[in-house]
């Protein structure tokens, strides 16, 4: 019997309080998980909100942001929204990796492959960097990150990035072997606020400049 059909008044009118209050109807405990997803779609509709997936992060106008969003959670919002109208939540929730799902490698990227591709680019970039760099290139490059940092396109990323430059880690570029241990301390700190291990920077050169001792990397 549904939850809403029920013999005793007192019940019947305490689950129309809950459904004019929600705008849901009461859910049975042990709802699976497509009934829990159509009472949300109807909450939705009628509380006017999108109940955005977990993960899917809002730019700063306000529309979901692709470059701090997992390919995994905007696949769930696209495929909702073929389903349901399209109105905006206010909630910002943290860029989180939530997906291993990976977006085909003609799409725009998501904000794994876009940090993929920003890591190899910024570690390439201290793999080449002079032993002896002249002052200015090493203005350059300090200037270079302050930028990378303003203009990287997952904000929320960016913003930490530069909190992360600011509180006591300045960039470090008297030389080399300097900067490529400050980059990959500037690469775990980020590994750790997602909970993903530690890369050993002892290993550095061997990743991202000479290729590892097993000669695999030709
Ligand atoms: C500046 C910046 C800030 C970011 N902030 C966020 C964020 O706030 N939220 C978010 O969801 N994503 C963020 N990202 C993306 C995130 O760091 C990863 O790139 C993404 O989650 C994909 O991770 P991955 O496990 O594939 O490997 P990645 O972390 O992209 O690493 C690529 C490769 O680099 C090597 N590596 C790993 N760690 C190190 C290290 N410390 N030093 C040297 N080499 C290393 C490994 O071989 C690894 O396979 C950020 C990226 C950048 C460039």
């Amino acid at each position: 019997m549904p939850v809403t059909e029920t013999t005793y008044p007192i019940l019947s009118q305490f689950l129309c309080v809950v459904e004019y209050i929600t705008g849901m109807p009461p859910q049975p405990l042990d709802a699976t998980p497509e009934q829990a997803e159509n009472a949300q779609n109807r909450q939705d509709e009628v509380t006017g909100k999108k109940h955005l997936p977990k993960g899917v992060v809002l730019g700063k106008d306000g529309k979901p942001c692709r470059s701090c969003t997992s390919f995994g959670a905007w696949a769930q919002m696209a495929k909702k929204e073929t389903t349901t109208p399209a109105t905006i939540s206010t909630t910002t929730p943290p860029a989180q990796a939530t997906s291993s799902l990976q977006p085909p490698a003609d799409c725009p990227p998501d904000v794994e492959q876009l940090g993929r591709s920003s890591w190899t680019l910024l570690h390439s970039i201290a793999a080449t960097y002079p032993e002896k760099p002249s002052p200015q290139q090493q203005t350059d490059t300090r200037q270079f990150l302050q930028l990378f940092g303003k203009m990287y396109p997952c904000w929320v990323c960016a913003d930490d990035f530069r909190e992360y430059m600011a509180k006591g880690n300045e960039p470090k570029v008297s030389n080399r072997a300097e900067f490529a241990r400050w980059m990959c301390e500037a690469h775990n700190a980020v590994n750790v606020k997602l909970g993903k291990e530690k890369f050993d920077c002892n290993r550095w050169d061997e990743r991202w400049r000479t290729g590892w001792k097993d000669g695999r990397c030709g």
